[in-house]
């Protein structure tokens, strides 16, 4: 896993959220963190600018 920012190597690390913890990629020199739902977000998001009129979640 290379960071998208900055190009460098991320360290698959555990982190505590507010309701419950987590597993993400750290970047290891900007700090540039990322985790499984923010990646599935990011992908979820293209979708729907891609598909536009499908909005299943209703
Ligand atoms: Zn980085």
């Amino acid at each position: 896993m290379k960071c998208y920012r900055c190009g460098s190597g991320m360290s698959y690390e555990k982190f505590y959220g507010l309701y419950e913890h987590f597993w993400g990629w750290r970047c290891i020199y900007c700090g540039e963190i990322v985790d499984q739902m923010i990646l599935e977000n990011r992908l979820q998001i293209r979708a729907d600018q891609i598909i536009g009129l499908r909005r299943g979640r209703r």
